[in-house]
Formats: structure tokens, C-alpha cells, sequence
């Protein structure tokens, strides 16, 4: 038995739904993709809804085997590094990668989303059917139930199966859960986001570093910016819900301005519209989804932010969701059942997620607050030099994640606490490079950290 020919509706079209429609119809399927949004090849961006995101190597190979690639490469922006602004006005440039191709890309959401649908549609022939949402699931019939918003019209669509890529509020996810079908747990971070918008200067030119992601590290909350192609940057300060400061306390205009002033007045001066902004951009959701299971029977299966969402600060959200698409079409190659394709999915893909989602949190940490710390500078320069000697065995976790596909998230975890442990143990007492024994460095990497793991 083959599963090639069959039908296989997707919930959701965003990246993950999209990518999967691809991968899953050039392997013979027959997919339609059901969005509850309108179509973003006739709609103008979104505001306040992260606008552009961090693409970095694990992304770019799955968009690369799907042929999406080409489509987008003009409108990528590169990041080299992390830009650090303190509050007297001062900044200082902390490279990501050793070599000249480590380099995340900015790109900007709904360009992604435009080629991610046109290459399914144009190329592929993938149907798709905006603004028809996925309202419940009946498990004991196998149909889910969707609404065609424009008709006001319900209609079922048979779980044989009916695939789940509708995001981190995932709606097949809560009915799994009410069904106790599945167990999830939803931890809400108690912080939140908000976009606001540094424009372009005159003639499209960009008023900051362009080859940077910028951060405003302030300890307990910061804010970033990412560049656009077309000279502006998007900004997000991410806060404490509640407490002081918070979104909670920032009530009214004054408060505000007052706020970003005192924090971020480097900023402030290339933001004109940022009071306006703050009070007409939402304020976004952020957490993390844990599921003990992301499938049920030959029925359906959760893939992307829908299975396992996670706080976007190392910017692998979205890749993370390429990978899984490359991983179940692969499951698909191997396997004649869905019930057998769902279950190695999860199998393969469950370490690796909770691996992201806790090297994302951790990661929070890092950019609102280690960043400016002399100690994790001398470790992140210690860090750059130990690879450059020993490359095999010592890659910075910032590394592996970002520029090292081939390493699953669990190996990059794994050694990243290694690596922590032998970096502070250099560190002790050093306030420079050169206070550190290079010597004891090569003896302890070789005792203590083996060749890294790759994937095939
Ligand atoms: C502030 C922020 C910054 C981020 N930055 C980065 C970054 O730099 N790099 C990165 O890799 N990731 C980033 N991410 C994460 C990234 O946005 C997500 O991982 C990615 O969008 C997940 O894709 P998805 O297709 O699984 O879900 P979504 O993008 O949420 O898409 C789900 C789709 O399903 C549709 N849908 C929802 N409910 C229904 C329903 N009931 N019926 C039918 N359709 C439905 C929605 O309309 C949507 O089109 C960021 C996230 C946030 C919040």
C-alpha cells in the first residue's frame, strides 16, 4: 500500500500548512489548504503581528528541497550579529558566526507567505480555501467541521487524514485535548510583545547598522529590531505583562513616552510614530505548547506551532516548523500508513522541539540581560576561539542552532551545557583572552567533549 493519491486537506496555510502542502503534493498527494484568513496574495501585510522573522540554516534547507528558495533569496536582509545599544547611547557588535556565511536572514512574513503559496498553487497545483476555518473535530466519526466564512456555510471533511498547521492556538489541538485524546500543557511566559516601526530615511535608506539585529538589553525586558529590504526595521519590546514595568503599567500616552524615553532613547528618536503605534499595535501572546502526543490513530496529526509553539527569542519558531515539514515527508517515504507516519514523526521530532523551546527560553535571558555582562562577553569570545580550534568537538550553541542543520536541537542542548560548564570553569578569575589556558582548554575539550553528534 502506498499513501501516494491521497487527499489530504491541511488546516492552516501558514508556513508550516504551506510548506507541507508542497512537500506532500509533489510526493502524488492530492492537498487542499484551508486558511481562515483571506488570501495573503491579495491582502496587504499585517501590522503589529510579527512582520518579519529570523531565517537562518535549518529554515533555508527545507525551503531549498521544497524549490521555495529561489522565490524569496532577493528579499532576504542579512543579520551578522547582534548590535548591543546601552542606555548612554553606546553600542558594541557581537558577531554571530566565525565565518563570513554565518549569517541569519531577515525576511519579512508575508513575502514568505506570498511565494510559500504561490509556489504551492502556481507550481504544484495545492487548492487552497481562504477564510474557511476548522471549527470542531467529531474523532468518533473521523470529520471535522469547517466554516466557509464568506457563505456562512458548515461543511465536514473526513479525517482520513485531515492534517493540523493551524498555529499556537491551534484549534484541532483544543478539541484533541477536550476529547482527552492528548495532554497539553499551554505555560504562558507572563511577558508580552508589541511591534512598532523605526521607518526608512530618505531615498529608502536605513537610519541604523543594516547588517544587524539590533537589541536594547535593560534586564528584566528589551527591545529589538530587525531590518526590512526596504530600509525600515520593525521593532518589538517584549515586557512583563504585569509588575512594574510592565504593559500593565504602561496606562496612557504619558506613561509611555516616558517609559521608552528613560529606556530606549536612541530609538525613541528614529520611532515618530510610537505612541500611536503602542496604542494601536495589539499586544501578542507568548509561551510554550507541550503535548505528550500530537496525533490520534490514522486520523490526524499536529505539526508546527500547533504541536509544540515556543517563545520566539532564539528566532527558530518558524524553522523549527520547516524541519518538521522535512521530517514528515521523510516518515512518508518510509512508511504505508498514516498511524505509522504520525508515530514516527512524534518519535523523531518530540526531543528535538522541547529542546528548542527550552534553549528559547533560556536564550530571553541572554538577550535582555547576559548580553551586557562582562563575564558571558568573555565567554562568548572564548567561545569563538575554542571553535576556531577545535571545530570538530566545541561549536557554540548559539552556532548549532543557528548555521548547523545536520545537528538535531537535542545534540545542540546537550553539549551547549558541556560547553557552559567548561567555558566558566576557563573563565574563572580571567578578565581577558589572554588569561586563559589554552593548554587545560585542549586537554579538557578532548577529555570531556567527544566529536559532535551529526545527522546523516
Ligand atoms: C513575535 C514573534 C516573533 C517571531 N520571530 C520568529 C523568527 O524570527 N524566526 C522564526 O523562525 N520564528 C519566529 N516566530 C515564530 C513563527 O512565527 C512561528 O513559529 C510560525 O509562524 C509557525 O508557523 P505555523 O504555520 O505553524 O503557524 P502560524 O504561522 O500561526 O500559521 C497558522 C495558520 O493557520 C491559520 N488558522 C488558525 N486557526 C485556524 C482555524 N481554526 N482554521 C483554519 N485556519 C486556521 C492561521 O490563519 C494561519 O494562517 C516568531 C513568533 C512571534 C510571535
Amino acid at each position: 500500500m502506498t499513501l501516494a493519491g491521497a487527499s489530504v486537506p491541511i488546516a492552516g496555510a501558514g508556513p508550516t500548512g504551506a510548506l507541507l502542502g508542497i512537500l506532500l503534493q509533489r510526493r502524488g498527494m492530492r492537498v487542499c489548504l484551508y486558511d481562515s484568513r483571506p488570501d495573503p496574495r491579495n491582502t496587504p501585510g499585517e501590522s503589529g503581528r510579527s512582520i518579519n522573522l529570523a531565517l537562518a540554516d535549518r529554515g533555508i534547507v527545507a525551503l531549498k528541497r521544497a524549490g521555495v528558495y529561489e522565490a524569496i533569496r532577493s528579499g532576504l536582509v542579512p543579520m551578522r550579529g547582534r548590535l548591543v545599544h546601552r542606555v548612554d547611547g553606546s553600542t558594541s557588535m557581537q558577531p554571530y558566526g566565525l565565518r563570513p556565511d554565518e549569517v541569519i536572514y531577515s525576511i519579512s512574513r508575508h513575502h514568505l507567505s506570498q511565494a510559500l503559496l504561490d509556489v504551492a498553487v502556481g507550481r504544484h497545483g495545492v487548492s487552497v480555501r481562504f477564510e474557511h476555518r476548522l471549527e470542531a473535530a467529531d474523532f468518533d466519526l473521523g470529520v471535522a467541521h469547517f466554516r466557509d466564512l464568506p457563505a456562512q456555510r458548515t461543511f465536514e471533511v473526513p479525517m482520513s487524514p485531515l492534517l493540523a498547521a493551524d498555529g499556537g492556538g491551534s484549534r484541532m489541538r483544543r478539541e484533541l485535548a477536550a476529547a482527552q485524546l492528548i495532554d497539553v500543557n499551554e505555560l504562558e511566559l507572563g511577558h508580552a510583545y508589541k511591534e512598532l516601526c523605526i521607518p526608512a530615511g530618505d531615498g529608502a535608506t536605513y537610519r541604523m547598522q543594516r547588517d544587524a539585529l539590533h537589541v536594547w538589553p535593560r534586564g528584566g525586558y528589551m527591545l529589538i529590531a530587525l531590518p526590512n529590504s526596504d530600509g525600515s526595521f520593525t521593532a518589538t519590546l517584549f515586557l512583563p505583562k504585569h509588575g512594574e514595568p510592565s504593559f500593565e503599567s504602561l496606562a496612557g500616552p504619558d506613561a509611555i513616552e516616558s517609559f521608552l524615553q528613560d529606556n530606549f532613547p536612541d530609538a525613541c528618536a528614529l520611532m515618530p510614530d510610537r505612541i500611536a503605534e503602542f496604542a494601536a499595535h495589539p499586544t501578542g501572546f507568548l509561551g510554550t505548547v507541550y503535548a505528550n502526543s500530537w496525533y490520534h490513530a490514522g486520523m490526524t496529526a499536529l505539526v508546527g506551532d500547533a504541536a509544540h509553539a515556543i517563545v520566539p527569542f532564539h528566532g527558530q519558531g518558524m524553522n523549527c516548523c520547516f524541519e518538521d515539514c522535512l521530517e514528515l515527508d521523510a516518515c512518508v517515504e518510509r512508511h504505508s500508513t498514516w498511524e505509522a507516519v504520525f508515530a514516527d514523526f512524534a518519535q523523531a521530532r518530540k526531543a528535538d522541539t522541547d529542546a528548542i523551546a527550552a534553549i528559547s527560553l533560556e536564550n530571553y535571558e541572554e538577550m535582555r540581560a547576559r548580553v551586557v555582562d562582562s563575564d558571558f562577553q568573555l565567554q562568548q569570545l572564548l567561545s569563538r576561539e575554542l571553535e576556531a580550534r577545535h571545530p570538530t568537538r566545541f561549536i557554540p550553541r548559539y552556532s548549532m542552532v543557528m548555521f548547523h542543520h545536520e545537528i538535531p536541537y537535542r545534540i545542540a542542548r546537550q553539549r551547549g551545557m558541556l560547553q557552559a560548564q567548561l567555558l566558566r570553569e576557563l573563565t574563572a578569575g580571567a578578565n581577558t583572552l589572554a588569561d586563559v589556558d589554552f593548554g587545560r582548554a585542549r586537554r579538557e575539550i578532548e577529555a570531556r567533549l567527544p566529536p559532535i553528534e551529526r545527522r546523516g
